[in-house]
């Protein structure tokens, strides 16, 4: 079997923005709202494109860059960067549709945007890459592209906490006094204006929803699943930032087995479970998966998508499900943790076979979710719980000296645990808020969604009921401003 493992369409298949067009298309075609606002609410406002020079290695290397603002029904806009050398205009489209879209489901007050580089971050040193990201970014700020109240990027493929600080820091070399400069990118690390729970945000979002979903027994029973999440057999594609995050938290917490990882060189599988962590680092210094010693290593990686398991969770890039796969794709529940990993074509063949999608956007809403709190963060110039933690701890101890005093006059030896107490004292800092936040925002979010599914007839999917929930939600926005 010779199924390509690539963003690339196969024949036949629409271009990634056409996919997303589709999908909108359906959604619209089930609401009640005049075409012209239908119209105004798909299209993407604008797409920058910059070229720009670096000398490297004693000469000028010419690099495209991309900014697309899909919609600005809220301020800012918001999406990551990517690079990857597949970046262009349609795939940096179609990503800031689905930000918009993302924003409004999980009720984050942005308006969706994306931004790419054509590079393959992995053929340049560190310091090279410093060098293009603070030009790329120069380029964007002089345009406002970046911008705390304007155009807020965050990490996504080929980028990570790094390359959010150079941006960061670009940015306030150019704007001195702004005293909001921090905001104007997030996924930051810590000690540049980072938020606890941000690296992991987007793979822990992805746990939250699962979780989620394994609480609604009418959701689990259109999958053909029951039971928990506990002894799920899982597969992973792609074990970078989202992906891996998801693996680990889910086999580490809710006790499922991950028994194929995906990556783009090849897959690894054991059926009794891989040890994420072990991969991981057997990744990062090798390389890829090739020769990894614990687990059966397979070279067309690909080929695990169709693999019996429970849940599917492709974390790499767009298309990997597509046309020419879609018919041979086992696992009854899909959890699409990357961006469009599922593409029109293939979405309906899965819907006729049964299959439950978790969508895309949904599915990987705890990054922006947790860049919002990063954002808000960064604008108050205050870490989350810093008011309030003593406090909160301070009235705590009152109610168990209080529980102690009644208990030690009852007289018969009881007391209070001291695991009881450990847990109970403790005020939440940071990175426990940041979790809440995001618990809450996935569950609230599932909710709508579903409810929507299961309240309409004519509502086929997952997908199909988060777009129409987020396109009333910007329907509302634009009605508000008057247009
Ligand atoms: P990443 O660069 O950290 O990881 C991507 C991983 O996929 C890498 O390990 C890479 O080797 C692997 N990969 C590349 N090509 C592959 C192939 N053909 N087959 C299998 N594996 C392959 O990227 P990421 O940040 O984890 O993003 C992954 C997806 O999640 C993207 O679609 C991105 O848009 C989406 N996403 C990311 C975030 C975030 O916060 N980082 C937020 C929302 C959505």
């Amino acid at each position: 079997m010779n199924v390509p493992v690539t963003g690339a369409a196969v024949q036949a298949e629409p271009s990634f923005r056409h996919s997303v067009d589709m999908m909108f298309n359906h959604a619209v075609g089930l609401m009640d709202l005049p075409s012209g606002l239908k119209e105004k609410i798909r299209v993407c406002n604008a797409t920058y494109t910059v070229r720009f020079g670096v000398r490297l290695r004693g000469q000028i290397q010419t690099f495209t860059g991309y900014r697309a603002i899909h919609s600005e029904h809220m301020e800012p806009v918001k999406g990551g960067i990517r690079y990857a050398m597949g970046v262009n205009q349609d795939e940096v489209e179609a990503l800031a549709a689905l930000m918009t879209y993302k924003c409004a489901l999980v009720e984050a007050p942005f308006g969706g945007s994306k931004g790419g580089l054509r590079i393959d971050p992995r053929h340049y040193e560190e310091h090279e890459l410093e060098s293009i990201t603070r030009r790329f970014a120069y380029e964007l700020i002089k345009r406002d592209l970046i911008h705390p109240s304007q155009n807020v990027p965050a990490p996504d493929m080929g980028t990570g906490e790094r390359e959010m600080a150079w941006i960061a820091d670009q940015y306030a070399r150019i704007h001195t006094t702004d005293i909001n400069a921090r905001a104007c990118v997030t996924g930051k690390p810590l000690n540049a204006g980072g938020i606890h729970g941000r690296v992991e945000a987007t793979g822990r979002g992805v746990q939250y929803a699962l979780r989620e979903f394994f609480r609604h027994p009418e959701d689990m029973a259109a999958a053909g699943l029951d039971g928990g999440l506990a002894g799920k057999r899982i597969i992973v594609q792609g074990l970078g930032n989202v992906g891996y995050h998801a693996a680990k938290f889910l086999s580490e917490e809710d006790g499922a087995l991950i028994t194929g990882v995906i990556e783009h060189d090849g897959g690894v599988f054991d059926p009794s479970g891989i040890d994420v962590d072990s991969l991981r680092s057997w990744i990062s210094d090798n390389g890829g998966v090739k020769d990894y010693p614990h687990a059966q290593v397979i070279a067309e990686g690909a080929l695990l998508l169709e693999e019996p398991c429970d849940i599917l969770v492709p974390a790499a890039l767009e298309g990997t499900i597509h046309l020419g796969n879609a018919e041979r794709v086992q696992a009854p529940l899909i959890i699409e943790a990357a961006n469009g990993p599922v593409t029109a074509g293939a979405d309906e063949i899965l819907r006729r076979r049964g299959k439950v999608i978790i969508p895309d956007l949904y599915a990987n809403a705890g990054g922006v979710t947790v860049s919002y709190f990063e954002w808000v963060k960064n604008l108050s110039h205050i870490r989350f719980g810093r008011m309030q933690r003593r406090q909160e701890e301070a009235r705590h101890q009152l109610v168990v000296d209080e529980m102690e005093r009644i208990v030690g006059a009852m007289g018969n030896g009881t007391t209070l645990s001291d695991s009881f107490k450990l847990k109970y004292l403790r005020g939440a800092d940071e990175l426990e808020l940041v979790r809440s936040g995001l618990d809450d925002t996935m569950r609230v979010a599932y909710q709508s969604m579903r409810e929507v599914w299961h309240r309409r007839a004519d509502v086929p999917d997952l997908r199909i009921a988060a777009y129409i929930t987020a396109i009333s939600r910007v329907a509302e926005s634009y009605r508000a401003k008057g247009l």
